[in-house]
């Protein structure tokens, strides 16, 4: 990890304490406007990209889940991270070769979205004789080169991994397409919400509909507007991102 200087981090920590607060503060109001209570709510903070001092001042005002998009970038910033205080997730693409990184690192992967990346991952907590939450991602705007399964094939899939011994599926995932407009975004997210409903109704042995994963810096709101209960928030948490 890059050195970082110490005014540096102090105004990184200061503003990500301003954007915590700000950001709760839009989630209570859009779950209270939905019917809900904030605390049913779950905001995860995607970490890409962050510098592990910073991660971990998030986790020490407050930030108890987190998640990262990139095998190998979790990796490098695991052993720092104040893991006691957090739950760390997998959240980005995930090749079946990788699996073997995540196993008794994160808590849940919320991209799987194959039956090939689903058995090895049970045959891997098997073999370790840990578990492992999944979400299905969900590919809902139908995008050419995108990863998630496409929703007409989501609940096969469902019912095939249930069965894998090691995993549970605990709910759907969705990133919609970037380019989408308001009217559209709604349009995604309230599908989603159909989907997650009517999966929840099927009461599939072992799937437990827990999570709705929908929602980042731009439209979490919007999100949990439409059903969201899990939204994952980057560049409104930390600023925008320096590659
Ligand atoms: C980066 C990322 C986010 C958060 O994106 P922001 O627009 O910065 O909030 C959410 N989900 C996934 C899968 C991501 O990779």
């Amino acid at each position: 990890m890059m050195e970082k200087s110490s005014n540096d981090l102090e105004c990184r920590f200061l503003d990500l304490e301003e954007n915590l607060k700000r950001i709760r503060e839009k989630i209570a109001e859009a779950a209270v406007r939905s019917g809900r209570t904030p605390e049913e709510i779950t905001l995860l903070a995607a970490t890409k990209t962050v510098p592990v001092e910073v991660i971990n001042h998030g986790i020490e005002i407050g930030l108890d889940h987190i998640g990262e998009n990139r095998v190998q970038e979790l990796c490098d910033k695991y052993d720092y991270l104040h893991k006691e205080q957090t739950d760390v997730q997998f959240i980005g693409h995930l090749q079946t070769n990788k699996v073997k990184y995540l196993i008794g690192k994160v808590s849940m992967i919320q991209s799987v979205d194959s039956v090939k990346l689903a058995k090895e991952i049970s045959r891997l907590c098997t073999q370790n004789g840990s578990d492992m939450q999944v979400l299905i991602e969900v590919n809902i705007g139908k995008e050419a080169n995108k990863s998630g399964i496409l929703p007409e094939k989501m609940p096969e899939l469902v019912e095939e991994i249930s069965v894998f011994p090691g995993i549970q599926v605990r709910g759907l995932m969705a990133i919609p397409p970037a380019n989408a407009d308001s009217t559209e975004m709604d349009r995604y997210f309230s599908k989603m919400s159909d989907y997650f409903i009517d999966m929840k109704a099927k009461k599939i042995d072992n799937v437990t509909m827990d999570y709705l994963s929908m929602g980042m810096s731009a439209d979490y709101a919007q999100a949990i507007l439409q059903g969201a209960n899990m939204v994952r928030v980057g560049s409104a948490l930390f600023g925008a991102r320096q590659y």
